[in-house]
């Protein structure tokens, strides 16, 4: 995979992130309230780019769900196929006999914006796949509110 989009080393909230983009991110889990931590844990052969953890209010839920996210320079999920961050829904992965567990609820991809996100992990009496605009309101202006706080400016 070939990226055309260049990753520009950021400064957020006291973190210097890879990309702009991944910046943007935790400026928008800030928005949405979600605790976040960067670069959380070093998995075989994956390093996730956050773990967050965001409020559910179901009964069936313990009151909070979390993800270890990939954050990728994607316009669409597609294009995350293959990678480790498609493994862990519900968050584990069998891989033969052996059953891999992450510390998190299911692990994430989430691309150029909230619309290209996806994860699967249990929910209420059930679960399924999700995508942040089932969990977060207004998502769309708070992204446009995150680029605006780690956008480029000239010194
Ligand atoms: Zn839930």
């Amino acid at each position: 995979m070939k990226y055309t989009i260049k990753a520009h080393p950021t400064k957020y909230n006291g973190v210097k992130f890879r990309s702009r983009l991944e910046a943007r991110w935790a400026a928008f889990f800030d928005l949405c309230l979600w605790d976040w931590e960067y670069e959380p844990i070093d998995l075989d052969g994956w390093v996730p780019d956050f773990r967050v953890t965001f409020p559910c209010s179901h009964s069936e839920c313990s009151g909070s769900h979390s993800l270890l996210v990939e954050i990728k320079p994607y316009y669409s999920i597609s294009e995350f196929q293959g990678h480790p961050c498609t493994r862990y829904a519900f968050g584990f992965c069998d891989d033969g006999p052996t059953r891999i567990e992450i510390p998190a609820d299911a692990s994430a991809s989430f691309g150029v914006n909230p619309s290209v996100t996806e994860f699967e992990m249990c929910h209420g009496h059930g679960g399924g796949i999700y995508d942040i605009s089932g969990w977060v309101d207004g998502a769309r202006e708070l992204w446009k509110t995150a680029g605006n706080k780690v956008q480029w400016l000239p010194k």
